[in-house]
């Protein structure tokens, strides 16, 4: 059994979307399950239109308008049969939107958010499914929240693993034996029978969690690059691709910032063995990288992974005491109850320094917090490097005339703030 995973640049236009067929006449075959994100940049129209509705502000019929516009060229240009069950189908996925954007909104922003944002997967998947099967890979389409259970945290779901686990092998796994699976990333279902999504760039998280649940021969992530890079090809022009990487330096780049992998794919995945593939659907054919190596080769380039917008906060005391466990302790409970995820820590005597991904709205929050107890100052404006594998040369090279405010260094990695 195999998961394949397409990315919204995979199904951007009709001509992307028929590059799948391609690829999938090619490579698909027997026991395949498809998981596919929204259309090129649906996800972020849709944000909009989620805050649109949340404020009951009249652009909302205009965002959902331009929504429908793109699907509809895009199905136009894939001529899927207008009086066919599955344009019906469709079309009414767009009723069922336009209909919920007359209700109220609840109260919650970030549940008004999933119930909205997930029809990007909806969509894209029921065209991606009608499309394929009318040229002749015969599939099925099913909805991935039958299958991913999560808790209640809305934008960011975590999952039920056992609940899950069992849905998938017990239900969907019977099915992916019969024929070709088109499903979502992105989303799932919590106990309240409401969508909750996985956060940002969810779907392969979900093609994991997918093939976990099938143990999966192996997961193909299919993207607009040549696999996995030392370094972003945008700024490093000697960039080269990395054949092979083992789980835990790839869940590494992932963490730190390689946006090649969702950060969370790789455990489930390592947990079961099954390897991962990042190949290009512009050039399918072509080798890719794998992870999940026994061990990294000697000769491993360095990898650089940056990270821009990066705010740095430096947190003191205002009652001169040291910043040791009980002020940690306190500072820590601030930041998780705002969900602020630390990229970056350092802490002397009388200072904790932070370094965040630069979010106004979770940093305002977090000044407000802290600022009764605490001295707080922010820098703005910063980029986080990672840098693996590094040798003496290549850092001088990398760093030279960046002015570094804080520096975390191991034998394998090191990390500034520049
Ligand atoms: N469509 C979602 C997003 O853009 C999920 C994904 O693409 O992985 O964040
Ligand atoms: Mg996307």
């Amino acid at each position: 059994m195999r998961v394949f995973k397409f990315g919204g640049a995979s199904v951007k236009n009709a001509e992307a979307v028929k590059n799948v067929g391609n690829v999938l006449k090619v490579f698909g075959g027997e026991e395949v399950l498809v998981v596919v994100s929204a259309m090129g940049k649906t996800t972020n129209s849709l944000e909009l239109l989620a805050q649109a509705y949340f404020k009951n502000d009249p652009s909302k019929y205009t965002l959902f308008k331009e929504v429908k516009k793109i699907h509809d060229e895009i199905i136009s240009g894939l001529l899927i049969t207008k009086e066919s069950q599955t344009y019906t189908d469709i079309e009414n996925l767009f009723i069922e939107l336009d209909c919920e954007l007359e209700n109220v909104a609840d109260s919650n922003f970030d549940k008004v958010y999933d119930q909205i944002v997930s029809y990007g997967e909806l969509f894209s998947s029921k065209i991606l499914s009608a499309y394929l099967n009318e040229s002749g890979i015969k599939n099925r389409w099913m909805d991935a929240q039958n299958f991913i259970s999560t808790d209640n945290t809305y934008r960011e779901g975590k999952i039920d693993w056992e609940y899950t686990q069992l849905l998938i092998s017990k239900k969907l796994k019977p099915i992916v034996k019969k024929q070709m699976v088109v499903t979502q990333g992105f989303i799932g279902k919590n106990k309240d029978n409401f969508t909750v999504t996985l956060g940002r760039e969810g779907s392969d998280y979900s093609a994991a969690i997918f093939a976990f649940g099938l143990d999966a021969e192996q997961v193909t992530i299919w993207k607009d690059v040549a696999g996995v890079m030392n370094a972003d090809p945008k700024k490093h022009e000697d960039a080269i691709k990395i054949d092979a990487i083992s789980y835990p330096s790839a869940i590494e780049m992932a963490y730190y910032g390689a946006t090649v992998i969702h950060p969370k794919t790789i455990q489930p995945l390592q947990s079961k063995k099954i390897p991962l593939f990042v190949k290009s659907f512009l050039d399918p054919t072509a080798d890719g990288t794998i992870v999940g190596i026994e061990k990294d080769a000697e000769n491993l380039p360095p990898t650089i992974i940056s990270k821009s917008n990066q705010a740095l906060i430096s947190i003191s005391s205002k009652d001169f005491s040291f910043i040791v466990e009980d002020n940690l302790s306190n500072i820590f409970t601030v930041f998780a109850a705002l969900k602020v995820k630390i990229n970056l820590m350092q802490n002397s005597a009388i200072s904790f320094i932070v370094c965040l991904d630069n979010e106004t709205h979770k940093i305002d929050k977090l000044l407000k917090n802290l600022g009764n107890a605490y001295n707080l100052s922010i820098k703005e404006g910063l980029e986080l490097l990672t840098i693996s594998n590094y040798t003496e040369n290549s850092l001088k090279k990398l760093l030279d005339g960046k002015h570094i405010l804080i520096e975390q260094k191991t034998e394998k990695n090191i990390q500034v703030v520049v």
